[in-house]
């Protein structure tokens, strides 16, 4: 008997979307960055190792809460763990900092944005995965990371 064709395995969306994290995470971590290792926490100024535990990519307008508003980059600063995770973003301080460094009205556009959709196809993912994968090696270049 001839053997089943193997069915065609799809790659889940989920992996996409975790392959865009990564790079986008560590986009606005090598942004901020003087020396391409160490970042301050956006709201608390604490010195952050790149690439460690403490080091996070944080949220002002939730994930959880705002499908459409993870991969937005001034959504999203570096922060260390107590005031992402334990502090739940520590959003007052965070706002505030937003409002300083970009306008009223940014922040203020960004927030009536907040229930855009996040729902995005795998060319979508594979198209800003590609982006901000080149804006990591552009970054590396400039602090002399090859
Ligand atoms: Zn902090």
């Amino acid at each position: 008997m001839p053997a089943k064709p193997k069915p065609k395995k799809v790659r889940k969306l989920s992996l996409f979307k975790k392959d865009l994290w990564k790079e986008f995470a560590l986009f606005v971590k090598l942004q901020r960055s003087v020396d391409g290792a160490w970042v301050n926490c956006y709201t608390c100024n604490a010195n952050l190792q790149i690439g460690t535990s403490n080091c996070h990519a944080g949220h002002w307008l939730p994930q959880g809460g705002y499908s459409g508003m993870v991969f937005v980059e001034n959504n999203v600063r570096p922060q260390c763990y107590v005031c992402n995770v334990r502090y739940s973003g520590n959003t007052p301080v965070f706002e505030q900092k937003l409002r300083e460094e970009i306008g009223d009205a940014e922040v203020d556009a960004m927030y009536l944005d907040r229930r855009q959709s996040g729902k995005h196809d795998r060319g979508w993912y594979q198209q800003k995965t590609a982006h901000y994968k080149h804006q990591n090696e552009l970054l590396r270049q400039k602090h002399g990371h090859n």
